[in-house]
């Protein structure tokens, strides 16, 4: 097997892709020098005391992309694989996917490194609220709007919120999203990635349209995003036939029984060893031969390795950078329809900024009225971004970022250079 020299920077890929968009518009050279950097990054080093009393060094990023449409917005990664340059990244990706919903945010991401399942609930609370703190100066409803990400949750933004609330010394619950509905958080936000997922892969079908009856449609991530989108997507009339996570995946063409599975994977951690379909190689699931596939889990997963394997005609990229620009090229060439990662897990961003208006109107809307706005706002931008990569022959993602990338180049050149 070749070894890699140079570990790839998933900052030069963001880069490379925002470059394909700058070319096809024909961006100037100012701003897109501009453009291809990040405003502003923050590390940090703190310390935490564990609850035997030793003290832990702890690095934390907080990144902002870009600024000029609103304030910035993004998620908190915990995680191992933490770095500067993959929170760069995110925070590029994070402005195009806010610009392409048409969502009044610029882009952001932060991360801690460390692995949240190894701290004790005290811990994780402890190295929330101190990190919180740390990276205090550049957040607030108006600056910068952190939410959940890989190895958050809802909790974690409780803590973040009231911790930036306790130095306000009044509680500022616009300041995070993605918050438990107790403390402002909205309706809705929980399943809201998984349900622009479905959203996009059934609008993707029609347009597509395929002449099948019941499309099959294979999962890799059973958790925040790939979970809801099973359900969803088998209630709008697809058959969900594989599900993948971090230890192996599951098969059964005629179907997977989900309810099941999901309390199968409570009990044993994992989906593999479920009575009910085959157990198969993680890997083997992007071969199926299946309508649609769902890559939900992490970064990297469909490469030039396994893409000219994938038998899928829609690929609906649920994970930021799920695909890599080697495996793109294969994929446009073999004719795969891809809905790519800043349009198609765009639901949670766009829940997020719901849910940052209702606390700053202090009026909360009903489930129904979340989903039916989120159905609008991210249909609206499928059809903004197919018709955009009709008219200029290019493909999905690429319109995506020439579309994202005009808006944000736009709002730069309106607002000029100060001073
Ligand atoms: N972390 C999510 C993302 O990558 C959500 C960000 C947010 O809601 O601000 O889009």
């Amino acid at each position: 097997m070749a070894v890699e020299l140079q570990p790839r920077s998933a900052f030069a890929i963001a880069q490379r892709r925002f470059d394909a968009a700058a070319d096809v518009l024909g961006l100037p050279d100012d701003t897109r020098r501009l453009l291809r950097e990040v405003k502003r990054e923050l590390t940090v080093h703190f310390p935490v005391r564990h609850d035997d009393g030793s003290v832990h060094l702890y690095t934390g990023f907080r990144v902002q992309h870009n600024i000029n449409r609103g304030p910035a917005k993004g998620g908190i990664r915990y995680s191992p694989d933490v770095t500067l340059d993959l929170i760069k990244a995110l925070a590029m990706s994070m402005t195009w996917k806010c610009a392409v919903v048409g969502i009044p945010y610029g882009g952001a991401k932060g991360g801690v490194v460390v692995d949240p399942r190894r701290l004790s609930r005290s811990e994780l609370e402890h190295v929330t609220r101190r990190y919180a703190t740390e990276i205090a100066l550049l957040i607030g409803p108006e600056k910068d709007i952190p939410a959940p990400d890989l190895g958050t949750t809802p909790e974690v933004m409780a803590w973040i919120m009231d911790t930036i609330s306790m130095h306000a010394g009044h509680s500022v619950t616009a300041s995070v999203t993605g918050k438990p509905v107790e403390v402002g958080g909205s309706e809705g936000r929980q399943e809201a990635a998984g349900r622009g997922v479905t959203y996009l892969t059934v609008e993707a079908l029609k347009y597509l349209n395929l002449g099948e009856e019941t499309p099959t449609v294979a999962i890799q991530g059973f958790g925040k995003v790939g979970l809801p989108a099973a359900r969803l997507l088998h209630r709008a009339g697809l058959r969900v036939v594989a599900v993948g996570d971090s230890k192996g995946a599951v098969y059964n063409p005629d179907g997977l029984d989900l309810e099941a599975l999901e309390e199968h994977r409570k009990v044993r951690g994992e989906v593999s060893g479920f009575k009910k379909a085959e157990d198969i190689a993680g890997q083997e699931l992007f071969g199926l031969p299946v309508t649609v596939l769902v890559p939900a889990a992490v970064e990297g997963q469909i490469t030039e390795h396994n893409a000219p394997r994938i038998r899928a005609r829609l690929i609906t990229e649920a994970a930021n950078a799920a695909i890599d620009p080697q495996a793109d090229a294969i994929l446009n060439e073999r004719g795969v329809f891809v809905v790519p990662d800043i349009l198609a897990n765009a639901g949670g961003v766009i829940v997020s900024y719901f849910e940052w208006v209702q606390d700053l109107q202090a009026f909360f809307w009903e489930e129904e009225e979340i989903n039916t706005k989120l159905h609008h706002v991210i249909t609206r931008a499928f059809y903004e971004v197919l018709h955009t990569s009709v008219n200029r022959q290019v493909d999905m993602r690429t319109a995506a970022y020439v579309l994202a990338v005009q808006r944000v180049a736009n709002a730069t050149t309106v607002r000029g250079i100060y001073p």
